[in-house]
């Protein structure tokens, strides 16, 4: 087990910045995704950035932490989930800086309310390491890869927002919804009882046992459990047709910390440790879904090495 995952990770409040800073701050991104008309005494220092990525990751192992590029007085912990806005807003000798933010400190200056900035999330995964330009010795031990369940809920928090969003926007009616397909089905209802597997084209064996297991939302105690365990209803901070949802600036972060709390309650009870406060609250079905959710799922180096597929 990774331990840094048991490590506490401080619930960062939002915290009253200086106005002033928030709003420059806030500019100085939306210009740096190209998002913000300039005028003509706004000489860029350097060139936008419009393909920029917020990445969503887990800090890697390091002595000091890494520093927030918010004035903020606490370092990025080992451990903990933080943004990369890649490519940065500054360059060092020729070289694109990466800014890495907490993520709260992020939702102060990113309006998440808009199309915009929302795409732009990403989630750091067995599938995205390459193009976050990570290096394969990097994160074969799990560094920097989001764990299921902060996947999971990153990518749900994401389809949320964009369907408010959406909503919001359709002035003239409702928008357009597609019928969910079959992996929909298997994103939304693995884990259930009442799932019912089928062949999803062009889906490998191992993605698909990857979804069907280790990041299915549901925990299931079998046909007559009645009350199964969902990931998105424990944890995420915004539902879908949620009024003033998008008003409300931390719902990542608030959805991220609570999941990471309940590891932390989860692994520091089975260690015993005296952390373990409101482990109680949990129950069984919960610890084992959280156990479960916890695993950081690796690449298919196998199958990369052409295992057949
Ligand atoms: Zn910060």
């Amino acid at each position: 087990m990774d331990l840094s995952l048991s490590q506490p990770s401080s619930p960062r409040v939002s915290e009253p910045r200086e106005d002033e800073h928030v709003v420059k701050a806030a500019k100085s991104l939306r210009r740096h995704i190209g998002h913000e008309e300039t005028s003509n005494e706004d000489t860029p220092s350097r060139q936008w950035s419009p393909g920029a990525i917020f990445w969503v990751e887990s800090a890697p192992p390091s002595s000091g932490g890494a520093k927030c590029r918010l004035p903020c007085p606490e370092k990025i912990m080992p451990g903990e989930y933080r943004i990369a806005v890649i490519p940065g807003q500054h360059s060092y000798y020729g070289r694109d800086s990466t800014d890495y933010y907490h993520i709260s400190c992020f939702e102060t200056i990113a309006d998440f309310s808009q199309l915009a900035f929302v795409d732009r999330v990403q989630p750091v995964t067995r599938d995205t390491w390459q193009v976050r330009n990570l290096k394969a010795t990097s994160i074969l031990d799990g560094n920097f890869l989001m764990d299921a369940g902060a996947e999971r809920l990153l990518l749900e928090w994401k389809k949320t927002v964009i369907s408010l969003i959406g909503h919001r926007d359709a002035r003239a009616g409702t928008p357009e919804t597609l019928e969910p397909d079959s992996f929909d089905d298997l994103l939304a209802n693995a884990g259930s009882s009442k799932f019912v597997p089928r062949a999803i084209a062009d889906l490998s064996d191992f993605d698909y046992d990857i979804f069907r297991t280790t990041l299915a939302p549901f925990e299931s105690d079998g046909p007559d459990d009645n009350d199964e365990w969902n990931l998105f209803e424990q944890y995420l901070a915004v539902r879908d047709g949620q009024e003033g949802a998008l008003d409300y600036r931390h719902s990542l972060s608030e959805t991220l910390n609570a999941w990471k709390r309940d590891i932390r309650r989860t692994f520091c009870h089975q260690g015993n440790a005296e952390d373990g406060d409101g482990i109680a609250e949990l129950g069984p079905k919960a610890i084992r879904a959280v156990t479960r959710l916890a695993v950081t799922p690796r690449p298919d180096i196998q199958g990369a090495f052409g295992r057949g597929r």
